[in-house]
């Protein structure tokens, strides 16, 4: 079953920890704030059963679970109303 996934970057408090623990997952913008590489964070890209222990590993330990995960694409980001 596919598997996405997504930072939800208002619960990210730039630690660090997932880019540490997955280099090739994790990206960061100026104020440190994670995003998720391979689909820059659209949460559109099924990951590949070679992403998926680092993944879970960056999952588990993020200290505010701001990486969410799916087994359907995100939908995209709506304004408020
Ligand atoms: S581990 Fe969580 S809180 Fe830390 S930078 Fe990554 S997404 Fe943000």
């Amino acid at each position: 079953m596919p598997l996405y996934a997504h930072v939800d970057q208002d619960a990210c408090i730039a630690c660090g920890l997932c880019q540490m623990l997955a280099p090739a997952l994790f990206d960061y913008d100026e104020n440190g704030i994670a995003s998720y590489r391979p689909d820059h964070n659209t949460g559109s890209l099924a990951l590949s059963a070679q992403q998926l222990q680092a993944f879970k590993l960056a999952y588990q330990r993020c200290p505010t679970g701001a990486i969410t995960r799916g087994q359907q694409p995100f939908a995209p980001t709506r304004p408020h109303a």
